[in-house]
Protein backbone atom coordinates (compact mmCIF):
# COMPACT_ATOMS: atom_id res chain seq x y z
CA UNK A 1 0.00 0.00 0.00
CA UNK A 2 2.10 3.00 -1.51
CA UNK A 3 -0.85 5.51 -1.14
CA UNK A 4 -3.54 4.56 1.22
CA UNK A 5 -2.77 4.52 4.99
CA UNK A 6 -4.53 3.55 8.73
CA UNK A 7 -7.40 3.42 9.47
CA UNK A 8 -5.42 6.10 11.31
CA UNK A 9 -7.63 7.65 14.06
CA UNK A 10 -8.68 10.89 13.47
CA UNK A 11 -9.58 13.76 15.91
CA UNK A 12 -12.89 14.80 13.51
CA UNK A 13 -13.57 11.75 11.10
CA UNK A 14 -13.23 8.74 13.23
CA UNK A 15 -11.60 5.86 11.68
CA UNK A 16 -9.99 7.39 8.42
CA UNK A 17 -8.63 5.84 5.41
CA UNK A 18 -6.03 8.32 4.16
CA UNK A 19 -5.80 8.21 0.33
CA UNK A 20 -2.51 10.17 -0.41
CA UNK A 21 -2.53 11.54 -4.13
CA UNK A 22 0.54 13.42 -4.30
CA UNK A 23 4.24 12.99 -3.12
CA UNK A 24 5.70 14.12 -0.13
CA UNK A 25 5.91 17.30 0.13
CA UNK A 26 3.77 18.54 -2.54
CA UNK A 27 1.84 21.90 -1.92
CA UNK A 28 1.16 25.39 -3.04
CA UNK A 29 1.70 26.35 1.32
CA UNK A 30 4.42 26.18 3.44
CA UNK A 31 2.92 26.26 6.83
CA UNK A 32 4.84 27.54 10.22
CA UNK A 33 2.79 24.79 11.64
CA UNK A 34 2.86 21.78 9.27
CA UNK A 35 3.62 18.31 10.82
CA UNK A 36 4.94 17.13 7.90
CA UNK A 37 7.94 19.44 7.48
CA UNK A 38 8.94 22.24 5.68
CA UNK A 39 7.22 21.79 1.67
CA UNK A 40 10.09 20.46 -0.92
CA UNK A 41 8.06 21.40 -3.88
CA UNK A 42 5.79 24.04 -3.31
CA UNK A 43 4.05 24.48 -6.82
CA UNK A 44 0.04 25.16 -8.13
CA UNK A 45 0.35 23.14 -10.99
CA UNK A 46 -2.17 20.29 -11.47
CA UNK A 47 -1.10 17.23 -12.74
CA UNK A 48 -1.13 13.46 -12.62
CA UNK A 49 1.34 13.69 -9.12
CA UNK A 50 0.45 10.02 -8.15
CA UNK A 51 -1.25 7.66 -10.73
CA UNK A 52 -5.10 7.00 -10.16
CA UNK A 53 -5.38 3.84 -10.95
CA UNK A 54 -2.69 2.62 -8.62
CA UNK A 55 -4.71 4.64 -6.05
CA UNK A 56 -8.10 3.21 -6.61
CA UNK A 57 -6.57 -0.53 -6.68
CA UNK A 58 -5.30 -0.11 -3.55
CA UNK A 59 -8.50 1.19 -2.12
CA UNK A 60 -10.60 -1.30 -3.49
CA UNK A 61 -8.38 -3.94 -2.00
CA UNK A 62 -8.49 -2.30 1.31
CA UNK A 63 -12.54 -2.14 1.07
CA UNK A 64 -12.43 -5.90 0.57
CA UNK A 65 -10.88 -6.54 3.83
CA UNK A 66 -13.74 -5.09 5.76
CA UNK A 67 -12.18 -3.23 8.32
CA UNK A 68 -13.75 -0.21 10.28
CA UNK A 69 -13.63 2.86 8.30
CA UNK A 70 -15.98 6.44 9.23
CA UNK A 71 -14.31 8.24 5.60
CA UNK A 72 -12.17 7.77 3.07
CA UNK A 73 -10.16 11.03 3.38
CA UNK A 74 -8.21 12.58 0.63
CA UNK A 75 -4.98 14.36 2.72
CA UNK A 76 -1.61 13.12 3.58
CA UNK A 77 1.95 14.27 2.26
CA UNK A 78 0.64 17.40 0.88
CA UNK A 79 -2.29 19.52 -0.73
CA UNK A 80 -4.73 17.14 -2.76
CA UNK A 81 -6.46 19.40 -5.48
CA UNK A 82 -2.84 19.54 -6.74
CA UNK A 83 -3.71 16.08 -8.39
CA UNK A 84 -5.89 16.80 -11.60
CA UNK A 85 -7.26 12.88 -11.53
CA UNK A 86 -9.31 14.04 -7.97
CA UNK A 87 -12.21 13.99 -9.68
CA UNK A 88 -12.50 10.65 -11.61
CA UNK A 89 -10.76 9.14 -8.13
CA UNK A 90 -13.62 10.37 -5.79
CA UNK A 91 -15.66 9.56 -8.52
CA UNK A 92 -14.81 5.63 -8.57
CA UNK A 93 -14.98 5.73 -4.80
CA UNK A 94 -18.37 6.87 -5.10
CA UNK A 95 -19.59 3.95 -6.90
CA UNK A 96 -17.21 1.27 -4.80
CA UNK A 97 -18.58 2.35 -1.60
CA UNK A 98 -21.22 4.23 0.73
CA UNK A 99 -18.46 5.19 3.28
CA UNK A 100 -18.02 9.04 3.09
CA UNK A 101 -15.71 10.78 0.76
CA UNK A 102 -13.99 13.95 2.88
CA UNK A 103 -11.39 16.22 0.96
CA UNK A 104 -8.93 17.49 3.50
CA UNK A 105 -7.28 20.82 1.64
CA UNK A 106 -5.82 24.27 2.02
CA UNK A 107 -8.50 25.78 -0.05
CA UNK A 108 -6.06 27.94 -2.18
CA UNK A 109 -6.51 26.78 -5.31
CA UNK A 110 -10.98 26.29 -5.06
CA UNK A 111 -10.23 29.68 -6.82
CA UNK A 112 -10.08 27.69 -10.04
CA UNK A 113 -13.35 27.06 -11.49
CA UNK A 114 -12.50 23.49 -12.58
CA UNK A 115 -11.07 22.20 -9.07
CA UNK A 116 -14.38 23.30 -7.05
CA UNK A 117 -15.85 21.21 -9.88
CA UNK A 118 -13.43 18.42 -9.29
CA UNK A 119 -14.56 17.95 -5.74
CA UNK A 120 -18.53 18.16 -6.25
CA UNK A 121 -19.10 14.75 -5.78
CA UNK A 122 -17.57 14.58 -2.66
CA UNK A 123 -19.59 14.23 0.87
CA UNK A 124 -17.48 16.30 3.37
CA UNK A 125 -14.81 19.26 2.51
CA UNK A 126 -12.65 20.84 5.20
CA UNK A 127 -10.78 23.54 3.59
CA UNK A 128 -8.55 25.71 5.92
CA UNK A 129 -8.35 29.65 6.39
CA UNK A 130 -5.66 30.91 9.22
CA UNK A 131 -6.25 34.36 8.40
CA UNK A 132 -7.21 36.60 6.00
CA UNK A 133 -4.44 39.08 6.04
CA UNK A 134 -2.32 39.24 3.32
CA UNK A 135 0.92 40.26 5.47
CA UNK A 136 -0.44 37.33 8.05
CA UNK A 137 -0.72 35.21 4.68
CA UNK A 138 2.76 34.98 4.18
CA UNK A 139 3.86 34.92 7.68
CA UNK A 140 1.90 31.57 9.00
CA UNK A 141 1.14 29.91 5.13
CA UNK A 142 4.31 30.80 3.76
CA UNK A 143 1.93 30.74 0.04
CA UNK A 144 3.15 30.28 -3.51
CA UNK A 145 3.99 33.50 -5.11
CA UNK A 146 1.37 33.70 -7.34
CA UNK A 147 -1.09 33.01 -4.77
CA UNK A 148 -3.46 36.14 -3.33
CA UNK A 149 -5.06 35.89 0.24
CA UNK A 150 -8.18 37.87 -1.76
CA UNK A 151 -8.57 35.15 -4.38
CA UNK A 152 -8.54 32.45 -1.58
CA UNK A 153 -11.06 33.48 0.40
CA UNK A 154 -13.19 34.24 -3.16
CA UNK A 155 -12.63 30.97 -4.23
CA UNK A 156 -13.15 29.51 -0.68
CA UNK A 157 -16.66 31.23 -0.38
CA UNK A 158 -17.73 30.93 -4.03
CA UNK A 159 -17.43 26.78 -3.03
CA UNK A 160 -19.14 27.08 -0.16
CA UNK A 161 -22.31 28.70 -1.98
CA UNK A 162 -22.06 26.22 -4.64
CA UNK A 163 -21.07 22.65 -2.82
CA UNK A 164 -24.31 20.79 -2.07
CA UNK A 165 -22.14 18.68 0.40
CA UNK A 166 -20.92 20.08 3.80
CA UNK A 167 -18.16 22.60 4.81
CA UNK A 168 -16.07 22.70 7.69
CA UNK A 169 -13.46 25.69 7.76
CA UNK A 170 -10.44 24.36 10.00
CA UNK A 171 -9.02 27.38 11.31
CA UNK A 172 -4.73 27.04 12.63
CA UNK A 173 -4.15 29.54 15.31
CA UNK A 174 -0.55 29.54 16.28
CA UNK A 175 0.34 31.73 19.24
CA UNK A 176 1.26 35.64 18.77
CA UNK A 177 1.06 35.22 15.14
CA UNK A 178 -2.90 34.73 13.63
CA UNK A 179 -4.35 35.18 17.14
CA UNK A 180 -4.79 38.53 17.90
CA UNK A 181 -8.23 39.64 18.76
CA UNK A 182 -8.45 42.35 15.60
CA UNK A 183 -7.56 39.45 13.48
CA UNK A 184 -9.97 37.31 14.79
CA UNK A 185 -12.96 39.75 13.96
CA UNK A 186 -12.00 39.93 10.62
CA UNK A 187 -11.76 36.58 9.93
CA UNK A 188 -15.15 36.52 11.64
CA UNK A 189 -16.83 38.93 9.50
CA UNK A 190 -15.65 36.83 6.26
CA UNK A 191 -16.63 33.60 7.39
CA UNK A 192 -19.78 34.90 8.83
CA UNK A 193 -20.45 35.08 4.92
CA UNK A 194 -19.01 31.87 3.91
CA UNK A 195 -21.98 29.01 3.60
CA UNK A 196 -20.34 26.70 6.08
CA UNK A 197 -21.68 23.92 8.08
CA UNK A 198 -18.97 24.35 10.84
CA UNK A 199 -15.67 25.99 11.89
CA UNK A 200 -13.08 24.50 13.45
CA UNK A 201 -10.35 25.82 15.56
CA UNK A 202 -6.84 24.23 16.07
CA UNK A 203 -4.11 24.69 17.02
CA UNK A 204 -0.48 23.30 16.96
CA UNK A 205 -0.97 20.00 18.38
CA UNK A 206 1.81 17.76 16.82
CA UNK A 207 5.24 18.76 16.01
CA UNK A 208 5.09 22.00 14.11
CA UNK A 209 7.77 22.87 10.58
CA UNK A 210 8.89 25.55 12.66
CA UNK A 211 9.76 25.48 16.36
CA UNK A 212 8.88 29.52 16.83
CA UNK A 213 5.29 27.91 15.55
CA UNK A 214 3.47 27.26 19.20
CA UNK A 215 0.19 26.71 20.54
CA UNK A 216 -2.30 28.43 21.77
CA UNK A 217 -4.21 27.51 25.30
CA UNK A 218 -7.58 25.88 25.62
CA UNK A 219 -8.56 29.00 27.73
CA UNK A 220 -7.32 31.18 24.75
CA UNK A 221 -9.30 29.33 22.10
CA UNK A 222 -12.35 29.62 24.16
CA UNK A 223 -12.34 33.25 23.84
CA UNK A 224 -11.94 33.47 20.16
CA UNK A 225 -14.93 30.75 19.75
CA UNK A 226 -16.95 33.44 20.93
CA UNK A 227 -15.71 35.94 18.74
CA UNK A 228 -16.06 33.36 15.76
CA UNK A 229 -19.90 32.46 16.05
CA UNK A 230 -22.41 29.56 17.02
CA UNK A 231 -20.96 27.58 14.48
CA UNK A 232 -17.36 27.26 16.11
CA UNK A 233 -16.18 24.35 17.71
CA UNK A 234 -12.62 23.38 19.03
CA UNK A 235 -11.47 20.42 17.66
CA UNK A 236 -11.58 17.45 20.53
CA UNK A 237 -9.01 15.20 21.61
CA UNK A 238 -9.98 11.93 19.90
CA UNK A 239 -11.78 9.19 21.64
CA UNK A 240 -12.82 6.19 20.08
CA UNK A 241 -12.93 2.54 21.28
CA UNK A 242 -10.00 0.60 19.24
CA UNK A 243 -10.65 -1.74 16.23
CA UNK A 244 -9.60 -5.38 15.92
CA UNK A 245 -6.08 -5.54 14.22
CA UNK A 246 -6.90 -7.27 11.08
CA UNK A 247 -3.16 -7.70 9.36
CA UNK A 248 -0.03 -9.13 10.79
CA UNK A 249 2.57 -7.29 9.35
CA UNK A 250 2.58 -4.82 12.26
CA UNK A 251 5.87 -2.95 11.64
CA UNK A 252 5.02 -1.94 8.16
CA UNK A 253 2.01 -0.66 9.18
CA UNK A 254 3.67 1.24 11.64
CA UNK A 255 5.52 2.48 9.58
CA UNK A 256 3.27 3.04 6.48
CA UNK A 257 1.46 5.83 9.64
CA UNK A 258 3.83 7.44 10.90
CA UNK A 259 5.97 7.87 7.84
CA UNK A 260 3.08 10.69 7.02
CA UNK A 261 2.99 12.01 10.08
CA UNK A 262 3.59 12.22 13.64
CA UNK A 263 1.24 9.96 15.72
CA UNK A 264 1.53 9.55 19.43
CA UNK A 265 1.41 5.71 21.12
CA UNK A 266 -2.18 5.81 21.87
CA UNK A 267 -2.90 6.27 18.21
CA UNK A 268 -0.90 3.90 16.57
CA UNK A 269 -2.94 2.09 19.33
CA UNK A 270 -6.15 2.74 18.93
CA UNK A 271 -5.66 2.30 14.62
CA UNK A 272 -4.20 -1.34 14.84
CA UNK A 273 -6.25 -2.44 17.65
CA UNK A 274 -3.45 -3.58 19.70
CA UNK A 275 -3.05 -2.84 23.30
CA UNK A 276 0.03 -0.18 24.15
CA UNK A 277 2.30 -2.49 25.79
CA UNK A 278 2.42 -4.29 22.76
CA UNK A 279 3.35 -1.67 20.53
CA UNK A 280 6.01 -0.55 22.69
CA UNK A 281 7.69 -3.52 21.50
CA UNK A 282 7.10 -2.93 18.25
CA UNK A 283 8.44 0.81 18.40
CA UNK A 284 11.29 -0.14 20.12
CA UNK A 285 12.39 -2.59 17.89
CA UNK A 286 11.87 0.03 15.13
CA UNK A 287 13.88 2.50 17.21
CA UNK A 288 17.16 0.06 17.70
CA UNK A 289 16.56 -0.31 13.91
CA UNK A 290 16.83 3.55 13.25
CA UNK A 291 13.40 3.34 11.59
CA UNK A 292 11.31 5.41 13.67
CA UNK A 293 12.63 8.46 15.82
CA UNK A 294 10.24 10.20 18.47
CA UNK A 295 9.72 14.37 18.96
CA UNK A 296 8.14 15.73 22.09
CA UNK A 297 5.56 18.00 21.91
CA UNK A 298 3.62 19.98 24.55
CA UNK A 299 4.94 16.69 27.11
CA UNK A 300 4.20 14.25 24.46
CA UNK A 301 5.90 11.84 22.47
CA UNK A 302 5.31 11.68 19.09
CA UNK A 303 6.70 8.63 16.69
CA UNK A 304 7.67 9.79 13.29
S1 LIG B 1 -0.30 22.20 6.74
FE1 LIG B 1 -1.28 21.42 4.90
S2 LIG B 1 -1.40 23.24 3.61
FE2 LIG B 1 0.10 23.71 5.16
S3 LIG B 1 2.07 23.14 4.27
FE3 LIG B 1 1.32 21.36 5.44
S4 LIG B 1 0.28 20.12 3.92
FE4 LIG B 1 0.49 22.17 3.03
Amino acid sequence: MAQIFGPVPSRRLGFSLGVDVVPFKTCSLDCIYCQLGRTTNKTIQRKEHVASGSVLREIEEVLRQGKRIDYVTFSGSGEPTLNSEIRKMISRIKKLTSIPVAILTNGTLLYQARVREDLMEADLVIPSLDTVTGGIFETVNRPHPSLKIEEVIAGIDTFSQDFGGKVWLEIVLVKGINDSPEEIERVARVTGKMNLERIQLNTVVRPPAEEFAGPLSREDLENMKTVLGEKCEIIAEFERPTQRAQEVDVEKRILSMVKRRPLRLVDISRSLGLHRNEIIKYLEALEKKHEIRTKVHNNQVYYH
